[in-house]
């Protein structure tokens, strides 16, 4: 380990709180240096805004920084503790591959968690290395950015260093390490943590934690840990329908996997959905379809109900009484949802007020487009640009009756066509990560170290609703070529 850096030169100004959270919580641990550490990706956007110098970042001593390989000073790496339900199973996980360095103030006075991911072994690590191979770490950065260009709350990705060290897998392949942010890693799984293997007053001091960094106005609630249960509920469920509305397949909706901020955390086996068919699964493990992208929804409210549980004891001392506040707010979960994915679906249609029978244009929409195997994502593109022979489905009868009633319906709402179409590109993203397109990236620099594919693919991702002349070839869909399978990141 090399000694610690000026935290001045790299623009660090840590603050770390996490470490004042009972011991439980976290362990002390440094990364594991590694052989040869090569910088292959910057995000200087996010540099910036984190207050960081990237190109400070990107000289040798920055990227020892990266690669675990010096800590500068100001940072307190630990490996945080967590549990979690696994495919519904409960163990304790932990970071068994991740560090986090510290917590960086950026110039606009945020608190964002830097973390290296496959950083080396930790006491959470079970049986794995510690590390991370080179395909997924881009591939997080590639789907987590084009998240953040879709306006979904992220965790985000700043730089991916390879380490000149091979990681075994099934094969012997590149080592790397990922430099992530996030308003926060506190996990519902985090929680589960904490109730299964704490004391109450260990939850108790989670909670208060967690509201005094992330939650704030909660402190003034006369109940604070019924605002507290309320205000993630509201956040998961709104980021849900998010997902939702863009076809995203996070993939392994594990309870450790679903963030207390809101933000998407844990780009494993995720994708976009093609055809619209809410039994999509990507995942090479999901035989069952448990996280399908129509499950999505229904699991984000389970998980949920694993982290009302865990609050149980502080919601009321009456534990009957707590139980029927923690039920009332998973009950609620469904309406904030369907309420935020209507509202979406809406505006995807151009549509600025609601009506009753807005349900039935939506599933109807819907319907055909599941029966017709019509692109989800051009279906939606192709009407907001009124090119209607674009959506493969005319002639279709249904289709046409489908026509005719939103034509109806536009007319009903007296809005100009104008603002019908920008309301229409604001909400359809004229392109997203194509999974041919992520695989020709991660292909090209991975076996031919070409970052080129990969740097132009991000180019056109930053900005999803521009609609330019660039994103058009990124959102051609290939002939179908069988099934699109994606493995955990490991
Ligand atoms: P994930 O599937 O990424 O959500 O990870 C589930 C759990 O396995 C977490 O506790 C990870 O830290 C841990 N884990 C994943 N990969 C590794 C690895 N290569 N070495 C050690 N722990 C790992
Ligand atoms: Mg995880």
């Amino acid at each position: 380990m090399k000694g610690v850096q000026n935290m001045r030169d790299f623009g660090f100004e840590f603050n770390n709180s996490y470490t004042e959270l009972p011991k439980i919580f976290y362990t002390k641990q440094n990364p594991t240096p590694v052989n040869l550490p090569k910088l292959v990706v910057m995000n200087y956007t996010l540099a910036r805004e984190l207050g960081l110098n990237a190109d400070a970042l990107a000289d040798e001593a920055g990227i020892d920084i990266l690669a675990g390989n010096a800590i500068p000073s100001g940072a307190k790496p630990i490996a945080k503790a967590y549990g979690g339900h696994q495919f519904g199973h409960f163990t304790m996980l932990g970071d068994g591959r991740n560090i986090l360095l510290g917590e960086q103030i950026t110039p606009k006075g945020e608190r964002i968690d830097i973390e290296l991911k496959g950083s080396g072994r930790t006491p959470y690590s079970r049986g794995g290395d510690g590390r991370a191979a080179l395909g997924p770490m881009l591939r997080e950065y590639i789907i987590s950015e084009a998240m953040a260009g879709l306006g979904i709350p992220t965790t985000r990705s700043l730089a991916v260093v390879t380490t000149g060290e091979k990681v075994v897998r099934d094969e012997y392949l590149q080592g790397a390490i990922l430099t992530r942010t996030a308003l926060s890693h506190i996990r519902v799984g985090t929680f589960q943590f904490a109730a299964a293997w704490g004391t109450i007053d260990d939850v108790k001091a989670l909670a208060d934690y967690t509201i005094d960094r992330l939650f704030k106005n909660v402190n003034k609630c006369e109940n604070k840990y019924v605002h507290l249960l309320n205000e993630v509920i509201k956040g998961q469920a709104n980021l849900i329908a998010r997902w939702q509305l863009v076809g995203f397949v996070h993939g392994v909706m594990n309870t450790d996997n679903m963030t207390i901020s809101g933000e998407t955390i844990d780009y494993g086996p995720c994708a976009f959905m093609d055809n619209y068919d809410p039994a999509t699964v990507f995942s090479s493990i999901d035989n069952h379809g448990r996280y399908a992208y129509g499950n999505q929804p229904n699991i984000g409210g389970w998980n949920l109900a694993r982290f009302a549980e865990t609050l149980l004891p502080l919601l009321d001392d009456n534990q009957e009484k707590a139980i029927e506040i923690a039920k009332g707010a998973i009950s609620n979960y469904y309406k904030v949802f369907e309420d935020a994915w209507y509202s979406g679906m809406r505006k995807k249609l151009g549509l600025f007020n609601s009506e009753e029978k807005d349900k039935y244009l939506i599933e109807g929409l819907l319907s055909i487009m599941k029966k017709y195997k019509a692109d989800y994502t051009n279906t939606f593109m192709a009407l907001t640009k009124e090119k209607i022979e674009d959506t493969g489905l005319i002639g279709i009868e249904d289709f046409d009756l489908w026509l005719n009633l939103r034509s109806e319906r536009l007319e009903r709402q007296g809005k100009s066509k104008e603002e019908v179409t920008s309301l229409m590109r604001e909400n359809n993203p004229a392109v997203i990560p194509r999974n041919h397109r992520v695989e020709e990236a991660l292909t090209a620099a991975v076996t031919e170290g070409d970052f080129g594919v990969m740097d132009r693919l991000l180019e056109v991702l930053k900005r999803p609703y521009a609609y330019t002349k660039e994103q058009e070839e990124y959102a051609l869909v290939p002939e179908l070529q069988g099934r699109y399978r994606t493995f955990c990141g490991t």
